[in-house]
């Protein structure tokens, strides 16, 4: 079989599965098993695939179609441009997360004061916590987890990105392992409702870690629990920020005001127009 001919019949295989975006997983997978680039999925279009090849191919194509994430069978995603290992121990990182590096990048830039240390909470795979350091590489970042076995992959992405110096992984239940008060804090907790769980996709709630995205009856859970731990943990004129779900920037607006009445709050939507960030000055 050659490579087109392959490409053509694994995209078709995963489009009647009802697979979303059947022939970039295609790519992806064929890329990952004879290990090319896409440039060379193109242009080397009557190579051969051998049989160890193909045999490896249908391995990967039948977890794929038991519904296991892309990320997970390739062990490979990328956020903010930037390469990151994972696997079923953290939550794959979603592109709408990339919005909280950009605003933590930018609060850095404007406030001089602020931002010389800033602790991710809940980091995963350490995807937002290094992307941010690879961004700030003056900054001191802290990334805490509760999740022992979600920090094993946030320490590999660590020494792949070579940030081990500055980025420095803390398990422990969001802000308590924090050794001292940080300038900024940049959390993406659990936030779907408990309500909202069994309706998501089986790629999400069969393999990904639900501690990773349950945040109780309302959702909210994690996040009142963070904002209650604040204080002592954030200094004088720092920032935090946090992503929420659809429909909940009212309510962690409100929530934020009753902590802390003298906050200044501000909501981002995402690309689609969701609002998936808040910024909160103290
Ligand atoms: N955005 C995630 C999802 O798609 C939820 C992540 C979270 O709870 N922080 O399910």
């Amino acid at each position: 079989m050659t490579l087109s001919k392959a490409l053509r019949s694994i995209s078709h295989t995963l489009s009647i599965a009802e697979i979303d975006d059947a022939s970039t997983e295609a790519e992806l997978l064929l890329c990952h098993v004879l290990g090319i680039s896409t440039t060379q999925l193109y242009t080397e279009t009557e190579r051969a695939l051998t049989s160890v090849e193909i045999n490896n191919l249908q391995r990967l194509i039948q977890r794929r179609l038991l519904h296991e994430p892309v990320a997970y069978i390739l062990r490979y995603c990328e956020f903010y441009g930037i390469a990151f290992y994972i696997d079923e121990r953290a939550l794959i990182p979603r592109p709408e997360t990339e919005t909280l590096v950009e605003k933590a990048t930018e609060i850095y830039h404007h406030s001089p004061s602020a931002g010389s240390t800033i602790a991710d909470i809940g980091t995963g795979s350490g995807a937002l916590a290094i992307s941010i350091a690879l961004a700030l590489p003056q900054a001191k970042i802290y990334a805490t987890d509760i999740s022992a076995s979600a920090l094993q992959v946030a320490e590999i992405n660590c020494r792949r990105h070579q940030i081990d110096s500055q980025v420095e992984l803390l398990q422990g239940n969001l802000l308590e392992p924090l050794p001292k008060p940080v300038d900024m804090i940049v959390a993406n907790l659990p936030y779907v409702r408990d309500s909202e769980l069994q309706a998501l996709s089986p790629e999400i709630i069969n393999f990904e870690p639900i501690i990773a995205l349950g945040g109780g009856k309302n959702g909210l859970d994690k996040i009142q629990q963070l904002l209650e731990q604040i204080p002592g943990k954030l200094n004088h004129g720092g920032h935090f920020l946090l992503e929420i779900g659809q429909y909940q920037g009212e309510a962690v607006t409100s929530l934020i005001s009753n902590h802390f009445p003298q906050a200044s709050i501000e909501l981002t939507p995402d690309l689609s127009g969701i609002d998936r960030v808040v910024k909160v000055g103290v």
